[in-house]
């Protein structure tokens, strides 16, 4: 069983407090670290976290508001330092791209990482890569600013009670996986007789907007919803005037994407207990959480049998 959990590195908004570092959200997923929207500071976070910064394979950045990128730089040149071999992909923006190589080349050093870019202009589908389906969609936030959906693949499950019914042992279930039918003691014994597909679970990642149509579209059904809620009922002028949310709106969107858990972040500095965050969403989203730096939330379990 790989490691499924959404560790939060850092979860204030503009400015950060003694408390709470710039915005920085690490979802280790099927092997890959999926790092969203790295603000500043978010290479020392890790150590906290005590995590390698090294399991990171996907860094996306919603905005070029200095709290969801100023740790892009850093985070890069780490991973440098740390020579990791493997591909980092980069989703952001495609009207930030000067940002982008501002941060990525900001200060001197000798690339040696495999960066690969992918500026995303257009909301849907971004890619497809077999292990993850990556949707976009463009939030509104006064600046080009990106809601993000990530699935996993669906996977085969074998049935081990079928598999023994129907005879298939061994190399035999590796044959029926990839033939799809073979012939057991005269019998044929169909792939869809001894397993099932699991869908693979969705993340999806608001943060930085008013509440809008397209927010609920990208969150629609996701396992687990990671969504701003930078202020509470009480200063929802504000967070009108800010082109931002509030618990309660972020609660109203996670009800009506029917998401199965609602993780709030983006906290203003002006408050200091979150869990007020939490009580006014859970009046009607109960399934809610606030974020604070360096915990750690299991991914959702899934326990139904998700049959195609
Ligand atoms: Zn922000
Ligand atoms: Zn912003």
């Amino acid at each position: 069983m790989t490691v499924r959990d959404l560790t939060i590195l850092g979860c204030s908004s503009q400015q950060p407090t003694r408390f709470r570092n710039h915005g920085a959200y690490l979802l280790r997923w099927n092997n890959e670290g999926l790092l969203f929207d790295p603000g500043e500071g978010t290479q020392r976070q890790f150590i906290f976290a005590n995590i390698a910064p090294t399991v990171v394979t996907r860094i996306f950045i919603s905005h070029f508001h200095g709290d969801h990128c100023l740790g892009l730089g850093s985070v890069l040149m780490r991973l440098n330092l740390d020579n990791v071999e493997h591909q980092i992909h980069c989703y952001y923006p495609a009207s930030g791209k000067k940002y982008f190589d501002r941060l990525r080349y900001g200060s001197i050093y000798h690339e040696r990482i495999h960066v690969v870019e992918h500026p995303v202009s257009q909301a849907g589908l971004v890619e497809d890569d077999g292990r993850f389906r990556i949707e976009a969609t463009f939030l509104e936030h006064g600046v080009e600013n990106i809601g993000w959906r990530v699935t996993e693949a669906d996977t085969r499950k074998f049935d081990l009670e079928k598999l023994q019914q129907y005879g298939v042992r061994g190399p035999l279930v590796t044959e029926l996986q990839e033939k799809g039918s073979l012939i057991i003691q005269g019998k044929e014994v169909t792939l869809d007789q001894v397993s099932w597909i699991r869908h693979g679970d969705s993340f999806a990642v608001v943060i930085d907007t008013l509440p809008c149509q397209n927010a609920i579209d990208i969150a629609k059904g996701a396992a687990l919803f990671l969504c701003e809620s930078t202020y509470l009922e009480e200063h929802r002028q504000l967070a009108l005037m800010h082109n931002h949310m509030t618990a309660k709106q972020a609660a109203i969107i996670a009800k009506e994407a029917g998401v199965k858990q609602l993780i709030l972040t983006h906290f203003s500095a002006r408050y200091q207990n979150l869990k007020a965050f939490e009580h006014e969403a859970r009046a009607i989203f109960p399934n809610t959480f606030a974020a604070d730096d360096l915990v750690t939330f299991p991914f959702p379990k899934i326990n139904i049998k998700d049959v195609s």
